[in-house]
């Protein structure tokens, strides 16, 4: 059973891309339950992240999310390309916020790190490798147009492409 180190491919990614999982990103060792984030405030409890109140035991650390975005190292990328975007940048871009805003309710690593104009690209950059290709998938949803994940399970990265 070699199938889940196959490199990431169209048509069979459900089976590959993980599901949600804890990112690990600097962590080190296992996370105390409870803690919190001293940076957002994300409480870890129960063997998850959410928003909730601060439990008076939880230890002080930094969570993956903030932990990326200091070191501006993002899980996932989603590239947009074509001449839709210059030309709809704005709508492009509510729809990313709001999809995000969404996203981090429930799923609280789930964050954007920027939007950024690349000549003539927008490059998003996220926390979670599952936001870059939801942020992808909303876009086809909502706009059409045609959407490329590549995923690499080495890296825990994540390459979206959405292209009109
Ligand atoms: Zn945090």
């Amino acid at each position: 059973m070699k199938s889940h180190t196959r490199p990431f491919k169209a048509g069979s990614q459900e089976k590959i891309f993980p599901e949600h999982e804890n990112d690990a990103y600097k962590l080190k060792g296992k996370l105390r339950d409870p803690s919190v984030c001293s940076t957002c405030e994300a409480v870890y409890q129960d063997a998850r992240w959410q928003w909730s109140p601060r439990p008076p035991s939880a230890e002080e650390v930094v969570c993956p999310a903030c932990h990326r975005i200091a070191d501006r190292e993002p899980a996932g990328f989603l590239n947009i390309e074509g001449e839709f975007a210059p030309q709809h940048r704005e709508e492009l871009v509510q729809l990313l916020r709001q999809h995000e805003a969404r996203a981090r309710a429930t799923h609280v690593m789930q964050r954007i790190m920027a939007i950024e104009d690349d000549s003539g690209k927008m490059i998003v950059t996220t926390t979670d490798i599952h936001l870059a290709r939801d942020l992808g998938e909303a876009l086809k949803a909502a706009f059409h147009g045609s959407l490329e994940l590549k995923y690499s399970k080495e890296d825990n990265l994540l390459r979206a492409y959405w292209r009109r």
